[in-house]
């Protein structure tokens, strides 16, 4: 992908913190960090969004994933981190190769990752719950 500012720096086009790679899997800091040492963790082909990536690309990459909240724990952090992954434009999804944001937590960081609640109504927790199942 031509324009992909993650195919970018897979290719090495342009500069990134690197934190690991392998045949697979690339995890650099994140440019604009929540908290610091904040990655991202990117598979190496561009795939869009998670429902692209084909399951053994997904296994790879969530293993990735483990493997450097493991060392982000050990290093910088303590065993407390958010696991995020936004998925198309109205979920926030900027930059369009599919990546997982593992944001390290700090006691009294500020950072809000909270969202309001809504209510389901009569029955329609069942429906929706019922909509789901069938393509499930
Ligand atoms: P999204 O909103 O798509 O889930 O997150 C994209 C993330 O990529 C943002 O947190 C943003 O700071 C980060 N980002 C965008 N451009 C660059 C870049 O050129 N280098 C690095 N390291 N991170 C970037
Ligand atoms: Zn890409």
């Amino acid at each position: 992908m031509e324009d992909c500012i993650f195919c970018k720096i897979i290719d090495g086009k342009i500069p990134s913190a690197k934190v690991y790679e392998d045949d697979n899997v690339v995890s650099f800091l994140d440019i604009m960090p929540a908290n610091k040492g904040h990655c991202l963790v990117v598979p190496k082909k561009h795939y869009e969004t998670l429902l692209d990536i084909p399951d053994g690309d997904l296994a790879n990459l969530i293993k990735a994933t483990k493997k450097i909240t493991k060392a982000l724990s050990l290093s910088i952090g303590n065993g407390s981190f958010n696991i995020i992954m936004n998925n198309g434009k109205i979920a926030g999804q900027l930059v369009s190769h599919a990546h997982i944001h593992i944001i390290p937590r700090f006691k009294g960081d500020r950072l809000r990752l909270t969202w309001s609640h809504k209510k389901y109504i009569d029955q329609e927790m069942k429906s929706v719950q019922e909509k789901i199942k069938k393509f499930v």
